[in-house]
């Protein structure tokens, strides 16, 4: 019997155990990271904000010219049936739109069929959970607004990753990119957010749109936090009371040390959490049990 209990696939409109799932090399998403993608986490058996990564998935397609074949709905069942053929509680879910390959002899993109692949594997985490993280704050630019607008999620990811080489060196465990101006940016694969006196503040420019991101906008606008997008300069970061950063994998991870200097929370709790991020922590691990918010997986 076939295994899918590692994950499932969808590609090629077929579901493949997950170690099955291949593209072919010439694939312009393989050969010049031309493609597109979201990823949504299932939480004990239901989607969070399924809705919320189709409109951004859809758009990230929209604007970079690509399109497929399957409808809105038909994906949504498509990740459904990944998860359930690997019945998994809690996965990380992620669609792509590759370019595909152009028609034989050409370059010319207008030629190519884009490819659409979807996956479940069990949850990822950005960190373990109940712990936090120590950030490296990297001079190098994370590709700016004028070249590819990070609004689309995309897989320009070596800026990010050379970044982290430089924070292991450092003797940190990830990074953060600035823009050309020098604030703080985003880290491969989540925002950044900071608090000073009790005023929350993240990056308005040069970052995805994270989901994460805007539920904890919500979250904090809800307590009545004052919110504030703005430029976010590196010793705002250094200076501040807590930091943390938001992801799909993971949620809201506290950051307790900047540049291998611990933050100055006055009240951290076991997971290196300030006590404001442990509000909002707690606050968004329960808006997964909130039907406004999720989408049962069909086992
Ligand atoms: N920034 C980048 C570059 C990312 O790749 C991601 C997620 O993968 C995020 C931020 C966080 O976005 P989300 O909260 O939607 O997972």
């Amino acid at each position: 019997m076939t295994d899918f209990s590692n994950g499932t696939a969808f590609i090629e409109d077929k579901f493949v155990p997950i170690s099955e799932a291949k593209i072919s090399i010439l694939d312009w998403g393989f050969l010049h990271s031309d493609a597109t993608y979201d990823v949504v986490h299932v939480w004990k058996g239901k989607f969070f904000r399924l809705e919320d990564h189709l409109d951004r998935f859809f758009a990230s397609m929209e604007s970079l010219e690509l399109s497929v074949t399957y409808s809105r709905d038909e994906m949504r069942s498509i990740l459904n049936d990944c998860v359930k053929k690997s019945d998994l509680q809690n996965a990380y879910v992620e669609l792509i739109c590759t370019r595909g390959q152009p028609e034989k002899g050409s370059r010319d993109p207008r030629t190519c069929t884009n490819q659409f692949i979807a996956f479940a594997i069990p949850f990822v985490w950005v960190t373990k959970p109940n712990t936090s993280l120590n950030l490296f704050i990297s001079q190098r630019q994370r590709i700016p607004t004028e070249s590819l607008d990070p609004a689309i999620k995309n897989y320009h990811w070596l800026d990010l990753v050379m970044g982290q080489f430089e924070a292991y060196g450092k003797g940190c465990e990830t990074v953060a990119l600035v823009d050309k101006n020098g604030n703080i940016t985003e880290g491969p694969g989540f925002n950044i957010f900071v608090i000073k006196d009790k005023v929350i503040t993240t990056a308005a420019t040069g970052v995805l749109r994270g989901i994460t991101r805007k539920t904890t906008l919500e979250l904090a606008k809800a307590k009545g936090y004052e919110v504030i997008e703005t430029d976010i300069s590196p010793e705002s970061v250094r200076n501040a009371d807590e930091v943390f950063a938001t992801s799909t994998a993971g949620g809201i991870m506290p950051i307790s040390t900047v540049d291998n200097v611990t933050i100055a929370s006055a009240d951290v709790g076991e997971n290196g959490a300030g006590p404001m991020t442990q509000l909002l922590q707690t606050a968004y691990w329960s808006l997964h049990d909130d039907p406004r918010y999720t989408t049962k997986v069909e086992y």
